[in-house]
């Protein structure tokens, strides 16, 4: 008689808990290792993965039942896959099965023998890969060549528009010659059109998109060419990660500082960390591409465990590196404003738009000789509405959303919670004192900057790009491609307008609250800030034309513009990164420790109080070497779609102590039936992106 170990989707911990099944004999020949399965489990059929097969008798007295059925021929996965799975499993303390749940998409899971049925061709179709329209310079050349000389992790750091694509491309051409496949992860694939279309282009038919916004049947047919090994090139957002390639030889991570990559519920795993996880087990070349590359990514380096190839020229011949300048906001303050073609009649009627104020003289002057000379530019704030907030002049009184503690922020007919969707049509009268007086609004958003450009540039033509004008892959692409064909002079947008794209009629780029990023509880402020600065100020000058960048700020002494200022980005950037990293490792943070938040919410706020003193004390009391544990302090939204929500770090030095001591928490928790003893929930969240 044989037995199949198997993992089905449910919360057990410890993390590698599987489950018993007696193999009938029908299915002696079929079941193997990495077998998708459906299986009786508690009342109902769930589908499930064989992940050990023995021989051995059980120990007398253990029931089994039997395996059920099989719901694809052969297994889903290999045993290289399922090792890899499971490393992940053990790193992000999350239950097998439910890793499994990530890596299969749900047509799969929920399929039958019926549904699922698929044909391997014959012939597979003979490679195609059409010329590239560019010639390498010897810089991508360069890189190609010691990436592809060499397995293991390379950094392809190369500035904004210094072709890194190019260098992907050639050596994806290289891996498809080889009859192996590559897997391409960007950070959101919806946002990058022009990215998936050059893939297309040089290697057609041969690559698979995936991303989760795709229909069922899309998401069966992707991942079923990839399967059979039909399309050789798997590529999307970080889900792309599990596309059933047989045979990869690349994977490709571009915008690897992209906290995108960071999954934020379920499963939280990291595409990035995972990709690199990937190709040491598949034992393939992993290429983590960015402009601005993340702390991490720069430790790797140090520490020999990845190499690094630097891009620095512009793949278009001519085109300069923006020239820079900084504003300094507070002197804008009490300013009569003066703009050489706009009459103010009444100084203090100022200012009359929302967004008025961050319009400062230079930057208006500067847009007024862009439009003047037919070229376009990018206006960049990272807020949608019309302000930050609408404060009653009177009593000071503020809206703030019922369901999370933060506050609504106005739009042009409503005030809204950007966290939880709720939104109310601005009252007449102060909730609080009742007074008539209109509000105070403060700060700005891409709208209240739209408004103002209407009074001072009446006739320039202004899209939004924000997520309240995108809402869909078409609406992205209408907007794209309305700015790039010259429909429209101004571009406003949050950071939607910082991911690659590249218009070539854009020679200023404004960024018109630069502080915005930069005052957040979070360890990696400053690093998120520049490389968000510098991904904005990279829109500038990609062709012929010099492009130019303005950033206002409150804060022009603040070290991160120093660095933006630089002559030399990139060691400037560099020498950026190496103090943060000093900082990290004297407050030991990662890339120099493991780091976990531990999230404590529920509906009652006394009870996530005790849950979260009780996380704490456990902690404390296991004494485990070397192991930080800080807190439980009130989350930075201490309250989120009606739940309150408290918060603990740990850190380590040591890997193991710190797995050890989370597969041991969550062990305890569970058993205790602490959730339901706390009406509190407890998540961990390794490797954390996400901090408020
Ligand atoms: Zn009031
Ligand atoms: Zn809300």
């Amino acid at each position: 008689m044989s037995f199949a170990d198997i993992a089905v989707p449910a919360p057990f911990y410890p993390s590698d808990t599987v489950f018993t099944y007696r193999i009938p004999e029908s299915l002696e020949e079929s079941l193997s290792v990495g077998s998708l399965v459906k299986v009786s489990f508690g009342k109902r059929l769930s589908w499930g993965v064989v992940t050990h097969i023995h021989h051995a008798p059980l120990k007398e007295g253990i029931k089994t039942k039997d395996v059920d059925s099989l719901i694809l021929p052969e297994p889903i996965f290999s045993e290289k896959r399922l090792r890899f799975l499971q490393s992940l499993s053990a790193h992000y303390v999350y239950p097998i099965g439910l890793v499994m749940e990530s890596a299969i998409p749900t047509p799969l899971r929920n399929g039958s023998p019926r549904t699922l049925r698929y044909t391997v061709p014959e012939l597979l179709p003979a490679l195609r890969i059409e010329p590239s329209a560019t010639q390498l310079n010897d810089e991508q050349r360069t890189a190609v060549k010691s990436i592809s000389q060499k397995k293991g992790v390379h950094l392809l750091w190369g500035l904004t528009g210094s072709g890194k694509t190019e260098v992907y491309l050639k050596l994806i051409e290289e891996v498809l010659e080889r009859g192996e496949g590559a897997l391409v992860l960007v950070p959101e694939i919806s946002l990058t059109p022009l990215l998936t279309e050059r893939f297309e282009k040089r290697f057609p038919d041969q690559v698979a998109l995936f991303h989760s916004a795709q229909s069922p049947k899309k998401i069966r047919e992707a991942w079923f060419e990839v399967w059979t090994g039909q399309k050789r090139i798997a590529l999307g957002a970080r889900s792309a990660l599990f596309a059933p390639l047989k045979n990869p030889g690349i994977v490709v991570v571009d915008e690897e500082h992209d906290g995108s990559y960071k999954q934020e519920e379920g499963f939280r795993y990291n595409a990035r960390d995972a990709a690199i996880r990937f190709a040491k087990h598949f034992s393939c070349t992993c290429v983590l591409g960015s402009a601005t590359p993340s702390a991490e990514a720069l430790a790797l380096v140090d520490s020999g465990e990845a190499s690094v190839s630097v891009l620095r020229k512009r793949a278009v011949e001519s085109a300069s590196l923006p020239k820079l300048s900084l504003i300094d906001l507070r002197l804008n303050l009490p300013q009569e404003i003066k703009i050489p073609h706009v009459e103010i009649k009444d100084r203090f009627e100022a200012p009359r738009a929302p967004g008025d104020f961050f319009l400062s003289p230079q930057l208006q002057l500067a847009i007024d000789e862009t439009l003047k000379a037919k070229e376009q530019c990018i206006l960049f704030i990272n807020r949608r509405g019309v302000g930050s907030q609408k404060l009653c002049r009177s009593c000071g009184f503020v809206h703030e959303c019922p369901n999370c503690a933060v506050k609504l922020t106005p739009h042009s007919h409503h005030l809204a919670c950007h966290y939880c969707g709720y939104s109310i049509i601005e009252p007449d009268h102060c909730p609080s004192c009742s007074s008539p007086h209109p509000f105070l609004q403060v700060g700005t958003g891409t709208e209240g900057v739209e408004e103002a450009l209407s009074l001072h540039f009446p006739s320039a033509r202004v899209l939004r790009m924000d997520r309240d004008t995108i809402a869909n892959k078409n609406d992205l692409e209408k907007t794209l491609n309305a700015f790039s064909s010259g429909e429209a002079d101004i571009l406003v947008g949050t950071q939607m307008v910082a991911k690659g794209h590249d218009f070539p009629k854009v020679t200023l780029v404004g960024i018109l609250l630069a502080d915005m990023g930069m005052n957040v509880p979070d360890f990696r402020a400053n690093e998120r800030s520049l490389q968000l600065l510098m991904q904005v100020s990279g829109r500038a000058g990609r062709s012929k034309s010099p492009g130019r960048v303005l950033v206002q700020t409150f804060q022009p002494e603040h070290p991160v513009f120093q660095h933006l200022q630089a002559e030399d980005p990139m060691e400037s950037y560099k020498r950026f990164l190496s103090e943060e990293m000093i900082k990290r490792k004297l407050l030991n943070y990662p890339p120099y420790a493991s780091l976990a938040l531990l999230r404590l919410d529920g509906l009652v706020e006394d009870r996530v109080q005790e849950a979260s003193r009780f996380v704490a004390h456990t902690l404390n009391r296991a004494k485990a070497p070397g192991l930080q544990v800080l807190g439980p302090t009130p989350s930075p939204i201490s309250k989120l779609r009606g739940r309150h929500r408290r918060q603990i770090l740990i850190k380590s030095q040591s890997k193991e102590v710190f797995e050890q001591t989370l597969h041991w928490l969550l062990q305890g928790w569970n058993k205790g039936h602490c959730e339901k003893k706390y009406k509190t929930r407890l998540l961990v969240d390794v490797d954390p992106v996400q901090m408020m």
